[in-house]
């Protein structure tokens, strides 16, 4: 019998519950800000009429609602020059009451997140946007990681995955997910490869994971032969699928029986990221009263 066929139960890594502690904490802060001082509050800049976007940033201003966070959300329209935009970000990182920023993607035309979250205070960026962030992670300095990149980290450390001499491998480098996540992988001491559209021989590293961490949004990109027996995955992907519902870019049916963890999705990645963001606003939020 080999290895592959061997019978292994596939862990899944839930990130409800994981979400829900987190989003709990966060109320508790929260709720002790005001006798500090403070009322903490999240401002969403959006300028685009995708739905998919307006349904996410309804999901964070309903997931700040219930943790006592007030989410403004700065909506600029489709035709928003990047002018506006920056000036827009500009006076929000001035604003005192205001403690975190997320400009939200897609963004009109050719205006780009990097370029325009520089004009997000770092102090205040608590998707990790700004490349001051990036840089900073990357130089193992304090910074907010972009929630996506943070929310791999906390399900890791949740599952107890041990990322200490191990060797982890991430597929995908955009600066919101994969670079970042790579950089917090080896803040916690992995040997960590990363992955892209040009990687020669994908399954060959992927194979060499003993973390894999996938966040590039093509359905089935990961099937079994990229995946070594007992290998934890986390799957960053979300694809819509035609019923309205969410895929990742691992083939789960492939992976369960292989793998020794897999995240599902959705319910692995996604609720993590959210709880995450609001945590980055309370803790914002308690730096602003010191
Ligand atoms: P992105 O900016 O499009 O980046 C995708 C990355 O995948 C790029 O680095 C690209 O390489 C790489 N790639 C493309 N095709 C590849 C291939 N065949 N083999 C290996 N690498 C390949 O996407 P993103 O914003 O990072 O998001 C990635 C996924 O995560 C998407 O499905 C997105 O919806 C999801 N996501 C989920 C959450 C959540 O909360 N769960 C949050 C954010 C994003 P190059 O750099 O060479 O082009």
């Amino acid at each position: 019998m080999t290895l592959a066929s061997a019978e292994r139960t596939t862990a899944v890594l839930s990130g409800t519950a994981l979400a829900k502690d987190i989003r709990a904490r966060v109320s508790t802060t929260a709720a002790e800000l005001p006798a500090a001082g403070t009322e903490p509050r999240l401002a969403v800049v959006v300028a685009t009429d995708d739905e998919s976007t307006a349904w996410y940033v309804r999901s964070i201003a309903k997931a700040a609602a219930g943790t006592g966070i007030r989410c403004d959300v700065v909506d600029l329209g489709a035709s928003a020059t990047p002018e506006r935009i920056r000036g827009e970000l500009g006076t929000l990182s001035e604003d005192p009451a205001v403690h975190g920023i997320v400009l939200q993607t897609p963004l009109p035309g050719a205006a780009s997140l990097e370029d325009l979250a520089t004009a997000i205070t770092p102090e205040k960026d608590v998707d990790g946007a700004n490349p001051v962030s990036l840089g900073r992670l990357s130089a193992g300095l304090p910074a907010f990681a972009p929630a996506t990149a943070a929310a791999v980290a906390e399900l890791l450390e949740h599952h107890e995955i041990l990322l200490s001499g191990r060797r982890a491998v991430v597929v995908g480098r955009s600066n919101v997910v994969g670079r970042p996540a790579a950089q917090l992988l080896l803040r916690r001491d992995a040997t960590v490869t990363v992955c892209h559209r040009y990687t020669r021989d994908l399954a060959a590293h992927t194979r060499q994971a003993e973390v894999l961490v996938v966040a590039v949004g093509k359905v089935g990109l990961i099937g079994a032969e990229h995946v070594s027996p007992g290998a934890v995955v986390i799957d960053v992907g979300t694809n819509p699928t035609e019923d309205g519902g969410l895929v990742g870019d691992v083939d789960a049916d492939a992976v369960t029986g292989l793998a020794a963890g897999l995240t599902p999705v959705p319910g692995g990645v996604g609720p993590v990221t959210t709880a995450l963001l609001l945590r980055h606003t309370v803790e914002s939020a308690w730096r602003s009263t010191a």
